[in-house]
């Protein structure tokens, strides 16, 4: 289980991001990615270095005020590019640390539904998922990415920390955990997320711990947070050491 992080702010938020990944590349990994938004989404997957990921981002100008990015850590799919996080529906992207146990009862369910799979992930069924929350094919149509993403964790077993963005919310970065690391941190220029402390450190050191069952809604100026009995709550900031390594 590797590396997430996200971001929606007042300015690009791609440094930051392959920033973070670099920070965490210590955990180990076998590929790495990031979705940003910009009048679209735009997804770069490497199964190289960090750095490599980096040089992709930057051939093919890739920037946003708003995106996710991911190292993984294969435990459903050999690592190769098709199974490298984001995954994404339609216009909707979802990086993921951790396992999805009932991914192949969800595959069945999706498929039926007419969501294409493209890779062998268990992270990709959140993705369609999710889509299919907000389309109203699973339950009612939601009306927000937020309210999507609640409707589509209580069909989730197992652990994650997820991050999700959609083309169409370009202003929201939705985040949700269980079982697997997340933390949120506020910088000058917007709110942040992490499944590491490190990998917010080059914006702040002032970071929000989320508990299980957790979803929060990021957006440049705001944080709201739903605990698992869809209760709105606070989580205590503190203040992360320094990096030692
Ligand atoms: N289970 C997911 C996959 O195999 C996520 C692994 C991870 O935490 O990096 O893609």
């Amino acid at each position: 289980m590797c590396g997430i992080v996200g971001a929606v702010c007042t300015q690009d938020v791609t440094p930051f991001l392959l920033t973070g990944l670099q920070t965490l590349e210590y955990r180990g990994y076998d590929s790495a990615g990031l979705a940003l938004l910009n009048g679209g989404l735009r997804r770069s997957r490497s199964i190289g270095r960090v750095s490599e990921l980096g040089v992709l981002v930057d051939q093919k100008r890739l920037h946003g005020n708003i995106g996710i990015a991911h190292t993984r850590w294969a435990t459903h799919g050999v690592p190769a590019e098709r199974n490298a996080h984001p995954h994404v529906s339609g216009e909707l992207a979802v990086v993921h640390n951790g396992i999805i146990e009932n991914h192949a009862e969800l595959r069945t369910i999706l498929s039926g539904l007419g969501y294409e799979f493209t890779s062998d992930t268990d992270t990709e069924t959140v993705a369609h998922l999710v889509e299919a929350c907000l389309a109203g094919k699973v339950g009612q149509a939601s009306p927000s990415l937020f309210e999507a993403v609640r409707a589509a964790v209580p069909h989730l077993k197992g652990a994650y920390a997820l991050a999700v963005v959609h083309a169409a919310e370009p202003e929201t970065l939705v985040v949700a955990r269980e079982g697997s690391p997340l933390m949120l941190g506020q910088g000058d220029a917007g709110f942040y997320a992490a499944s590491d402390a490190s990998a917010l450190i080059s914006e702040t050191r002032q970071v929000m711990y989320l508990e299980n069952g957790d979803i929060a809604r990021l957006s440049v100026g705001e944080v709201t947070i739903r605990d698992a009995e869809g209760q709105s709550v606070t989580r205590p900031v503190t203040t992360s050491p320094p990096l030692s390594r």
